[in-house]
Parts: C-alpha cells; sequence; structure tokens
C-alpha cells in the first residue's frame, strides 16, 4: 500500500485506523520469508509522521511462519513479535540528512524513500526480514539434541552485547 507524504497530516497518519485492517494479511504477499516456509502478519500497527522532509515509521507486527526443525525436520510454527521505529530519509538528501538523525537518536534505524511517498509493505517486508530466525528449532523434547551446540554468530554477537552493558 503506497502512502503519498501529502496524506500525512501534522498529527501523523495512523495507517491502520486509516486504511482498516483488510490489508494486513496480504502485506506479505510475494515476500520470500526463507528460511521459513511460509510467513503472515497476523496484527501490524503503523503510524508515519513528518519530521520536516524525514519520515518517522513507528511500528509493530506479529508475524506467524511455518518451518521445518533444523535438528529433527518436524514441521512446526513459528511467531515473530517486534517493534521498530525507523526515519525514512528522502533519497534526493544524501548522507548528509541521515547522518544528522542518527546523532540525535542511536535507536533508530535508517531507511530511504523517494520523497514523494512509501511503500507500506516493504517497511514491513524489511522488518519481518529483520526479525527471520538463522536457526530453526522446534521446542520438541524428543528433538533428539543433547542440548549442546557450537556458538553461532548470534550467541557471539549476543554475548559481545551482554559483556558491552
Ligand atoms: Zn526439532
Amino acid at each position: 500500500m503506497y502512502i503519498r507524504v501529502s496524506e500525512i497530516h501534522r498529527d501523523g497518519l495512523d495507517v491502520v485506523a486509516n486504511r482498516g485492517k483488510a490489508w494486513i494479511p496480504r502485506i506479505l504477499e510475494g515476500m520470500d520469508p526463507y528460511p521459513l516456509r511460509t510467513c503472515r502478519l497476523l496484527s501490524a500497527g503503523l503510524v508515519l509522521t513528518l519530521a520536516g522532509r524525514d519520515l518517522f515509521a513507528e511500528g509493530s507486527f506479529v508475524a506467524e511462519g511455518d518451518a521445518f526443525c533444523d535438528r529433527c525436520t518436524e514441521a512446526f510454527r513459528v511467531t515473530m513479535e517486534k517493534e521498530f521505529h525507523t526515519v525514512l530519509v528522502p533519497r534526493d538528501h544524501g548522507p548528509a540528512g541521515a547522518t544528522n538523525v542518527e546523532l540525535h537518536e542511536e535507536d533508530l534505524e535508517i531507511g530511504f524513500y523517494d520523497g514523494a511517498g512509501v511503500e507500506v509493505n516493504d517497511i514491513f517486508w524489511e522488518q519481518v526480514a529483520l526479525a527471520l530466525p538463522a536457526k530453526l528449532l522446534c521446542n520438541r523434547g524428543g528433538c533428539g539434541c543433547s542440548g549442546e551446540r557450537a556458538p553461532g554468530s548470534f550467541d557471539i554477537l549476543k554475548k559481545l552485547k551482554e559483556e558491552k552493558e
């Protein structure tokens, strides 16, 4: 769903309140959810606000997908939940605009938009892609797993982050 910048008023635009919920299950249509087999949004929220020409996208989603366990190959269901805060800078602004925002809001993700409007499905697509699990492991007791495994890159990153904090 394409939202024009001109549709976003001073108080922002609550996309779901404005456009209804019927489009939510279709947001991820056409997406390759690898390593999942299927993936769909169960719920989604998104508020767009403008600060100058920078477009703030604050939203959340719950997504559900089907996968095969990497360990025992059983089919199981994965649920992903995420809140996100992204600022989309007009492409013609160049990197200077993005740098300014980054200095003030460290936890913001930075993206780009064409300056006229934004494809909302792409925002969710990107956020879901970021939330996709790197390893697919079911929670079955009979999985046959000893519980020991070599640390993956995610674990190493997590450990580094914990040490930093
Ligand atoms: Zn398993």
